[in-house]
């Protein structure tokens, strides 16, 4: 079983030729709600890649909770762990220009008043093979999580922000993208910041979108996995859907390889739909791709 300790949004998506000055009101072409945030996300990627998942996290007593958990509950996510919390949910404001440049305003709402695991998400923490973190919600809450015993802590450093020693100290595996992994280590080389990850964890995983993902582990293993050859439409959450079916294929046992190349074709097949969790794979569609 994996739990997600972590973020929902819903995403609040305007397209339009041109972003909007200060002062500016414009007419858009088209509006979506998505629901998103990056713990959300992975959640939604796990349980598409086949494993039991719990989320655990908050929404409002706006009208995008219930959407939030549906979302969720409709991918097989368990959201028992989901409260509710007076005030907005957590939205992110998405301008999407002609042309694919974004503009974003992410609002955490409910997301900003999680302080810590209670004792039931404790409990659900304690049993799981894997812990899915990234850094949406407050990271005091972030850092309480991963210090619950029992699950493999993977920690997904998005938003790139400084990590306590504390959070470090509980965490398995991480998994940033070049972006962020150079932040983290000041090291610009994606190999020179594999390296430095490994001093601060035992495992580490950079993406580097088209062209794959980097694995090492302080046992002296490197690996090189490359992208599968597609054709992308829309890259969102290809790192989320990633992360999730890496976490997926660890609970099963699979080793770094197989793993590696197990979340890299979940990723593939996302990339090629548009959406966040609506691009996510199902199961038998991975599977099938890695025939
Ligand atoms: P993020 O979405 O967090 O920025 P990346 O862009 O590094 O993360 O993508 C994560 C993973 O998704 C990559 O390691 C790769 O396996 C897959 N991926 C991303 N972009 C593509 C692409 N254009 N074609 C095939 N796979 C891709």
């Amino acid at each position: 079983m994996i739990s997600v300790f972590g973020s929902a949004n819903m995403d609040l998506v305007a397209y339009v030729a041109q972003a909007p000055k200060p002062g500016e009101t414009i007419t858009g072409r088209a509006f979506r709600t998505i629901p998103g945030g990056k713990g959300a996300n992975q959640a939604i990627a796990a349980a598409r890649a086949g494993a039991e998942v719990a989320f655990l996290g908050a929404v409002g007593d706006d009208a995008f909770g219930p959407g939030l958990r549906a979302a969720l509950a409709e991918a097989g996510v368990d959201t028992g762990g989901l409260r509710v919390v007076p005030g907005p949910s957590g939205v992110a404001h998405i301008v999407v220009q002609d042309g694919g440049d974004n503009s974003i305003i992410v609002v955490p709402g409910a997301n900003g008043a999680v302080t810590g695991p209670s004792p039931r998400d404790a409990e659900t923490i304690g049993r799981s093979d894997a812990l899915l973190l990234q850094l949406e919600l407050p990271m005091d809450a972030v850092v309480a999580a991963a210090r619950v015993p029992g699950a493999e802590v993977i920690l997904t450093p998005a938003p790139a922000v400084p990590l306590p020693a504390e959070l470090l100290e509980a965490v398995g595996l991480i998994v940033p993208n070049e972006h962020e992994a150079a932040a983290l280590t000041g090291r610009d080389d994606p190999r020179d910041a594999l390296e430095a990850l490994l001093d601060l964890v035992p495992e580490a995983v950079v993406t580097l979108g088209a062209r794959g993902a980097l694995y090492g582990s302080r046992d002296g293993t490197r690996l090189r996995e490359p992208a599968v050859p597609v054709r992308a439409v829309d890259t969102t959450a290809a790192g989320d859907t990633f992360a999730g079916a890496l976490a997926v294929a660890r609970s099963e046992g699979r080793d770094p390889a197989r793993a590696l190349r197990f979340a890299s074709a979940a990723a593939a097949l996302s990339v090629q739909r548009e959406g966040a969790s609506t691009s996510m794979p199902r199961r038998h569609e991975i599977d099938r791709l890695l025939e």
